[in-house]
């Protein structure tokens, strides 16, 4: 769908229509209030503009635009919320002739899938007492069976070939779909089968695990990624367990398909399981959109405390909370469960340590203390959010009672012994300009012309700061209704940032003022960098010249600033 035909859907769509057909809105003041329906509050910190058009949670920071709570709320994606608040405004969505071409290969690799997860439940009722009792063994009930959809892959190189093909599929298409070998051969023989489905229920992979200790392959095999399929896209059983997630307010993630089932079986319905021990930053976003409350039930061998150490430092650097779950004696989740009760799980996930706590506390990896802090300033070197570095500043700080000072002077110093010529004090309070300059033109309290004539997107220190001025930089035409453009953002914690400013309180100051501060920082560290050159090679002309001009530069800005930092 073009940018045009999204602007038609917004400019024909009031987001307070749309979210008040959802939930009760209050007036106050010019805006709309209510309890926020992404987390459990008791007084309103939902806020929705109907002049701006956008809403903005203030107690989860959640925001954007109609399309954006559509999709939220209803959780499905960015294309249905769309055709949603299309059919709405009484808009019919055209289709593209390129389009309908991938979309027709996509659509029959939809059909192959859910032809085959057919194929192999029919097998496991018809043909698989032996599965049924393997299942029935590791008490597996016939509910989670068939909720699950699990199924069974005969003993047979064409079993599947057949089946598909008695069901008028082309046999061109069967090499593309991944569930065939090189030799067109079944993929899948004499394995117990697991449909891997998308956020929406749709089948879009398999998982096979081998029913015989002699068998040959491996003991799990995946189907590759195909048009339809990317691994570390989707989680496994997300589709059944997300409205669960949503309500309870937390996930529980653990590596593979059997620790899923074990705990579904023992009635934790919040769970997923993201089929190997990382979890991308996209699995997390998916995630988040349900809880920001993340605990990881990995393996307790040092491999999964590792990997739950890894994990959880992503998930914390996106500013939600991770808490690792310890299981003693290198349990899993599955045999944890069949050796141990739910009680003692429930135990277990109350008392679960975070990041912190978990790497202060493990006897495992044999470090001492100093180490382990080092450990968690590492993780913490490469956050990029303000926010949620100075939350785990502060997590860190407590777990190993020194101050948060301290905490600060050590990144500072990390920083600088990996990269010294870079800006070595690039500290919290130094991006306030920037955060004020994009607030202003957001505002429209400055025009974006007049500060693109200044300054262009280097002259923003900080990641998310030059991505939102980006952002501008692109939809600059239009910048009284920005918020119309949110949805070319994917990344949420980007979106959120940009809804609050909009939300804000425009800054006090002259926006040139900042621009000026900026550009005096910029200079500096060209300055401080030109110093460090004509240190190491001081007979070099060119580096004199260079300076001299940086300091005609800060000259015209401010006199004051030279004289501070030159000599
Ligand atoms: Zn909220």
């Amino acid at each position: 769908m073009d940018q045009s035909t999204i602007n038609e859907i917004l400019e024909k769509t009031n987001i307070v229509d749309v979210i008040g057909n959802y939930i009760p809105l209050k007036r106050s003041g010019s805006n709309y209030k209510a309890l926020c329906p992404f987390h459990d509050e008791k007084t309103p910190s939902f806020l929705v503009s109907e002049k701006k058009q956008i809403f903005k949670c203030f107690g989860c920071g959640k925001g954007g635009n109609a399309i954006t709570f559509v999709r939220d709320y209803e959780k499905i994606s960015f294309f249905e919320a769309l055709q949603k608040l299309a059919h709405q405004a009484g808009i019919p969505i055209k289709d593209h002739k390129q389009k309908k071409v991938v979309n027709s290969k996509r659509e029959l690799l939809l059909k192959i899938y859910a032809l085959a997860e057919n194929y192999y439940q029919q097998n496991l009722e018809q043909h698989g007492k032996h599965v049924k009792e393997y299942l029935r063994k590791r008490k597996i009930s016939n509910e989670t069976i068939n909720k699950f959809a699990l199924g069974y892959a005969l003993n047979s190189y064409a079993g599947l070939k057949n089946f598909l093909i008695k069901n008028n599929i082309n046999t061109k298409i069967l090499s593309s779909s991944g569930l065939f070998t090189k030799n067109n051969n079944d993929l899948f023989r004499e394995r117990l089968m697991f449909p891997i489905h998308d956020n929406m229920g749709k089948t879009i992979a398999f998982g096979g695990r081998i029913l015989h200790s002699d068998q040959q392959g491996g003991k799990y095999v995946n189907s590759p990624t195909t048009a339809i399929y990317k691994k570390g896209k989707e989680l496994y059983g997300l589709h059944q367990t997300k409205y669960e997630i949503s309500k309870k307010d937390a996930v529980l993630i653990c590596e593979g398909y059997t620790d899923f089932l074990r705990l579904y079986e023992n009635n934790f319905h919040h769970c997923v399981a993201n089929l190997g021990t990382s979890l991308t930053d996209e699995q997390i976003r998916l995630l988040s959109r349900y809880t920001k409350n993340f605990f990881l039930l990995y393996d307790g061998d040092q491999a999964g405390k590792n990997a739950a150490v890894r994990v959880a430092g992503k998930i914390v650097q996106s500013g939600y909370t991770a808490r690792i779950v310890d299981f003693e004696n290198e349990l899993d989740p599955d045999s944890f469960l069949q050796k141990y009760s739910s009680d003692k799980l429930n135990e277990l996930l109350s008392k679960a340590p975070n990041l912190s706590e978990f790497v202060k506390n493990d006897q495992m990896m044999g470090l001492n203390e100093r180490s382990k802090l080092e450990i968690l300033i590492e993780i913490l070197n490469d956050f990029e959010d303000k926010m949620a570095m100075e939350l785990f500043s502060r997590e860190i700080a407590q777990t190993f009672q020194i101050s948060e000072n301290a905490v600060r002077r050590k990144i500072k110093r990390r920083r600088y012994e990996k990269n010294p010529t870079a800006q070595k004090n690039v500290s919290y309070d130094r991006f306030i300009e920037e955060s004020n300059l994009l607030k202003a033109i957001l505002h429209q309290k400055i025009e974006y012309k007049k500060v693109a004539q200044e300054i262009d997107s280097t002259y923003y220190l900080k990641e998310i700061h030059r991505k939102i001025f980006e952002f501008i930089q692109k939809n600059n035409k239009n910048i009284e209704n920005i918020s119309r453009n949110l949805e070319q953002i994917e990344d949420d914690l980007l979106k959120n940032m940009i809804t609050q400013m909009i939300f804000s309180v425009p800054p006090e100051s002259e926006p040139e003022e900042y621009i000026r501060t900026m550009k005096v920082r910029k200079l500096e560290n060209e300055l401080k960098q030109i110093n460090q050159k004509i240190k190491t090679e001081p007979n070099k002309k060119e580096y004199y010249l260079q300076k001299i001009e940086i300091r005609n530069k800060l000259m015209k800005l401010n006199k004051k600033v030279v004289t501070k930092t030159i000599y």
